[in-house]
């Protein structure tokens, strides 16, 4: 048994995420790309759940936290939030701008390119606004208040992957977007990308014992993830990268140290246990907070001095 599981840590996550990646393409060419993707999507929440049993990385982090309730609404909020963007945004006209030579982009995009280079490019292109979006919820004060909702927990599985404050998302995938859009980008890339951060942001945040070799010098894996979820900010304000790598690499972020990583994860700050208390926290003064729980202490903003 032992065997097929170190086996199985090799091929997991490479498999899976080319799995859901032809049953979304699948889609795409018979033109049921939702339908598609969410069966992949099913499929992998069902394998990662199945396989957080039989082969965790963490066995500790299987117990429960008393946050699975308050992490299945922020990812409704968040993911209802982005959606409602998605729909307004095109019932205004914006989803037209996606798109070469109608669009208002600079129609700079290589529209001739075949489309799995076209996603390429898209991903890598869309992920240096998210990877500053990311970066500046861990260096600006005012945006880590919404941030640290995702961090505050305190075991990784795959129910964390959408567990955002609602406004955390909302400027994430604003900001992606505008790239997409500046560049001129047809709707199909922008619809790609939204399926690859899907399936990668699930598989990031599982607890499966998953090994990576060279996979994690181009995409953000769970092993480079929890680095990430750490207390110490040496560790934990690396690898901001959502999908791919390529701007932690460029920028000096890229954390992949030899030791395994903490399983005392998660942060500093305090955070109220109750989800609607969360919605409400990265809005209000300590005072307010300390009268809302007594337990709380207020802790300053600690931006990283690198060496
Ligand atoms: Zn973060
Ligand atoms: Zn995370």
């Amino acid at each position: 048994m032992e065997r097929i599981k170190y086996v199985l840590s090799w091929v997991l996550w490479p498999v899976l995420f080319v799995t859901c990646m032809a049953i979304a393409a699948y889609g795409f060419a018979h033109g049921h790309p939702v339908l598609y993707f969410d069966i992949a999507y099913v499929l992998l929440i069902i394998s990662l759940w199945r396989l957080e049993i039989f082969m965790p990385h963490e066995r500790s982090w299987q117990h429960p936290d008393g946050q699975s309730l308050a992490s299945i609404l922020h990812t409704l909020t968040s993911k209802g939030t982005v959606q409602g963007l998605l729909i307004f945004s095109s019932t205004i006209g914006l989803a037209d701008s996606f798109g070469g030579a109608a669009g208002t982009g600079l129609a700079i995009w290589p529209e001739d390119w075949p489309m799995w280079a076209q996603v390429c490019l898209g991903v890598v292109a869309a992920e240096f606004a998210l990877y500053w979006a990311h970066r500046a919820g861990h260096e600006l004060d005012f945006v880590w208040r919404f941030h640290a909702i995702h961090h505050s927990v305190t075991k990784l599985w795959f129910l964390n992957t959408g567990r955002f404050h609602f406004i955390d998302s909302l400027m994430s995938i604003v900001m992606g977007l505008v790239v997409l859009t500046v560049l001129g980008a047809p709707m199909e890339v922008v619809k790609w990308l939204l399926v690859v951060t899907a399936f990668i942001g699930m598989l990031t945040h599982c607890n499966v014992e998953m090994r990576f070799g060279v996979i994690n010098w181009v995409f953000n894996t769970p092993g480079l993830h929890r680095w990430h979820h750490s207390k110490d900010l040496k560790e934990g304000n690396r690898n901001y990268g959502e999908n791919v790598m390529i701007w932690d690499q460029l920028f000096g972020t890229y954390y992949n140290a030899k030791y395994r990583p903490p399983v005392d994860i998660g942060m500093k700050d305090y955070m109220p246990v109750a989800f609607w208390k969360q919605l409400l926290w990265p809005f209000l003064s300590a005072g307010v907070k300390k009268k809302l729980e007594p337990d709380f202490e207020y802790i300053a903003f600690i931006k990283e001095k690198k060496p």
